[in-house]
C-alpha cells in the first residue's frame, strides 16, 4: 500500500508545536518577530507573503509588514535592510523573492545579517550547512527532512537521488540528505541516463520544475517520491514535477501536490523565526 505522506497535516503539527514555544519564549520575555518585505505588486508573491503573515498570526509571531513600490531603488531597499538589521526587535528578515530587474537579488541576500537570514540563503549559512554548523537553512529541504522523519521513513544509508541543483532546494536538499546519513546523488539538466540513474533511488526528490515530467519509468518499484514542483495544468489545477496518477502506485510512499511539500516551507520558516530568538 501506498503511503501518502499528508503535508498539510504534518505542517499543521508543526505549527502547534511552534505555538506553545512561542507562547513559552513570550511568558520568558521574548518576543518574536519577522520584517517581511514585499517590493511590487506581483500576484504570486502577494499570495506567499499572505500565506506568511497568517502562519505568523496563527503562531503568534509578530509580522512587520513592509509593501514597497515596484520601482523601489536597490539603495533604497538596502537602506530598509541595514535598518533592520540593527532594530533589536526584529528577530527575522525576509524579501520576498523575484525581486523587480533593477535590484539584484544576489546583492539582497548578502546584505541581510546571517543572524536574522530565516530564508538560509546567505552565504554564510549556507556554508554553515556545507560544514555542518548550525545556522538557519534553506526551509524547503528542511521540511523535506521533517516530512520524510514524521512519516517514518529510514534516511540512513538510503539511496538518495536529488533531480535538480538550485542554491535554494537541489543543493541544500543534497547537503541536509548527507547529513542525515544518506548516500546522495545530484542530478541535473546535463545528467546522462537519468532514467537508470533515478531508477536506482530508495528516495527520489524531483525539483527540476518541469511539470509531471516524473513518470514511473524514472520510479523504482517500491521507492519514495518527494515532488517539489509546483505548476498549474492546462486544466488550472495545480500539479507537480512527478506524473502523479501513474507513479503513486509503484511507490510505497509519496507526496501530492497540494498538500505535499509545499505547507512545509512555510512551517519551516516558522521555525527560523524561532530559531532566529534563541540565537
Ligand atoms: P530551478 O532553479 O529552476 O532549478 C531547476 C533544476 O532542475 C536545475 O538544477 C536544472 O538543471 C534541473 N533540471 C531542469 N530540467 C531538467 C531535466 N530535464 N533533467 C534534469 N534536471 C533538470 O528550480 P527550483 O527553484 O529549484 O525549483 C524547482 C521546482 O520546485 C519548481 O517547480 C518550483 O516552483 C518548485 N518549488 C517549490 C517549493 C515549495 O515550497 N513546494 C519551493 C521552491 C521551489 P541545471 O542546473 O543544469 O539548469
Amino acid at each position: 500500500m501506498t503511503q501518502i505522506i499528508d503535508g498539510k497535516r504534518i505542517a499543521q503539527e508543526i505549527k502547534d508545536e511552534q505555538k506553545r514555544q512561542a507562547e513559552l519564549l513570550r511568558e520568558a520575555g521574548k518576543e518574536v518577530a519577522l520584517a517581511v518585505i514585499q517590493v511590487g505588486e506581483d500576484p504570486a508573491s502577494t499570495v506567499y507573503v499572505n500565506n506568511k503573515k497568517k502562519a505568523c498570526a496563527y503562531i503568534g509571531i509578530r509580522s512587520l509588514s513592509y509593501e514597497l513600490p515596484e520601482d523601489t531603488s536597490e539603495a533604497e531597499l538596502l537602506a530598509l535592510i541595514e535598518e533592520l538589521n540593527e532594530d533589536d526587535e526584529v528577530n527575522g528578515i525576509l524579501v520576498q523573492l523575484p525581486l523587480p530587474p533593477q535590484i539584484n537579488a544576489d546583492r539582497v541576500i548578502r546584505a541581510i545579517s546571517p543572524k536574522k537570514d530565516v530564508d538560509g540563503f546567505h552565504p554564510e549559512n549556507v556554508g554553515k550547512l556545507a560544514i555542518g554548523e548550525p545556522g538557519f537553512v534553506s526551509c524547503t529541504p528542511a521540511g523535506i527532512i521533517q516530512l520524510l522523519k514524521r512519516s517514518g521513513i529510514r534516511i540512513e544509508g538510503a539511496h538518495c537521488v536529488i533531480i535538480g541543483r538550485s542554491n535554494i532546494v537541489g543543493k541544500p536538499m543534497a547537503l541536509l540528505m548527507l547529513r542525515e546519513n544518506a548516500t546522495v546523488t545530484v542530478t541535473h539538466s546535463k545528467t546522462k541516463n537519468l532514467k537508470e540513474i533515478c531508477r536506482e533511488a530508495d528516495i527520489l526528490i524531483a525539483a527540476l520544475g518541469k511539470p509531471q515530467f516524473i513518470t514511473s519509468e524514472y520510479v523504482r518499484e517500491g521507492a519514495v517520491v518527494i515532488d517539489v514542483g509546483i505548476h498549474r495544468d492546462a486544466d488550472n489545477k495545480l500539479c507537480g514535477d512527478v506524473k502523479y496518477d501513474e507513479v503513486s502506485p509503484h511507490t510505497s510512499a509519496i507526496t501530492p501536490v497540494p498538500g505535499g511539500v509545499g505547507p512545509m516551507t512555510i512551517a519551516m520558516l516558522m521555525n527560523n523565526c524561532i530559531e532566529a530568538v534563541l540565537m
